[in-house]
């Protein structure tokens, strides 16, 4: 078997570990070096060693993050940003023309609508809102009027919802639409959009990537190479590059991937068993749930249910409540670090989509578990009950 050959055979574990991470040729260092150059040599004028030429065009670091997450994500091709919502800039960019439209699911991150609603639409994008857990609601929208691109989230963002994935895609290219999966809360260790036919998966690396909440950052990983040009020649001439040194703590943390998103869904399923018994909590998010509308189809399109559990009190008072009553749990915004956050997306997260379709209930909590120890954990949501 050739070299080649036997890394393709190679599954998420290993190539997490070791796609585009071959230590170092001239001094044989395990680790890559961060690339910090921002200009390189040149053998006589256009004699480029690598292809490298300047910072923002190419980076060594950033290229050997970018070949690891496609190789994570199963595809061909991956382009690294500043941040998630940078990726999605360039990516919306690269697709739409004024008078093109996007459809969106109706629970998504509140940056992405506030992206699409407060600086494209105004370029000329259109917006439409529909429940992708509801493929019915989707072909009924696109019967309607054509869109260019579908736009999802599973699971989704706060309440969890999930979307099949390859019927969307199915009805998305019937319809002639570019069909984007937020890979966010899955992670390709859990989930592979790519693979159930999704044209583009999109990420946050801020999150599970980076996995400890110390790099904001974004990608696109992008099977069709026309696209994937377009996507890349807007990194380049936009310019929202990942850093080298955030690139190579991204790269750090997805080494790890596969072990915390294990210990994430161990403790985010103990976590959502012991809420749903409990009767000072009204409803409880969490696709690992039997209860969950949306368990079977996250059981098979997911090899996990992850570390995002969301939970519903009585009320909004006592949400806020419970929210400022933990102790291990950090009240915090952002989630898919090693430590346990809490989120009240109505004043946080989502405080940009209040009002609008995509108005998170002011009862709900969102929960990033960590990988801490779950009798540490449970144990500070069960004082944070008492505490209501
Ligand atoms: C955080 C987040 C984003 C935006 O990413 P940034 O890195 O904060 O720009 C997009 N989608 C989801 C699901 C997120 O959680």
């Amino acid at each position: 078997m050739s070299e080649e050959t036997a890394s393709a055979a190679r599954r998420f574990e290993s190539l997490a570990v070791h796609a585009g991470q071959a230590f170092d040729p001239t001094t044989g260092a395990v680790i890559p070096p961060v690339h910090f150059s921002t200009t390189y040599a040149q053998d006589g004028i256009g004699g480029l060693r690598g292809g490298y030429e300047y910072g923002r065009s190419g980076n060594p670091t950033r290229s050997a993050l970018e070949t690891q997450l496609a190789a994570i994500e199963g595809g061909a091709h991956a382009l690294s940003f500043a941040s998630g919502l940078a990726a999605e800039d360039a990516l919306l960019r690269a697709l739409l023309q004024p008078g093109d439209e996007v459809l969106l699911s109706n629970d998504v991150y509140g940056g992405t609508y506030r992206l699409l609603a407060r600086v494209l639409a105004p370029w000329g994008i259109g917006l439409r809102i529909v429940d992708m857990s509801d493929l019915e609601a989707v072909r009924a929208a696109l019967e309607e009027r054509p869109a260019k691109v579908l736009w999802v989230e599973t699971p989704s963002n706060p309440l969890l919802r999930i979307t099949d994935i390859a019927g969307l895609a199915d009805l998305g290219h019937a319809a002639g639409a570019v069909v984007v999966v937020d890979n966010t809360f899955a992670s390709p260790a859990l989930q592979q959009p790519l693979s159930l036919g999704a044209d583009v998966v999109v990420h946050s690396t801020t999150k599970y990537l980076g996995g400890h909440s110390d790099v904001v950052g974004g990608a696109l990983v992008i099977n069709d190479d026309a696209l994937a040009e377009q996507a890349k020649f807007l990194q380049f001439a936009a310019g929202a590059v990942s850093g080298p040194m955030d690139a190579w703590l991204t790269t750090r943390g997805v080494k790890t991937l596969a072990v915390r998103m294990q210990r994430h869904s161990e403790n985010g399923g103990a976590i959502a068993s012991f809420l749903e018994s409990d009767e000072r909590v009204a409803r409880v998010y969490y696709p690992g749930l039997e209860s969950h509308p949306g368990h079977e189809l996250a059981a098979r399109q997911m090899s996990g249910f992850g570390g995002i559990v969301s939970l519903a009190l009585a009320d909004g008072v006592a949400a806020r409540k419970f929210a400022e009553s933990t102790r291990l749990f950090t009240l915090a915004e952002s989630l898919g670090g090693v430590e346990s956050l809490l989120n009240y997306p109505d004043a946080m997260t989502h405080a940009s989509v209040r009002g609008t379709e995509l108005a998170v209930p002011e009862e709900v909590v969102r929960l990033s578990v960590g990988i801490e120890n779950i009798d540490d954990l449970i144990a500070d949501l069960d004082q944070a009950l008492a505490a209501v």
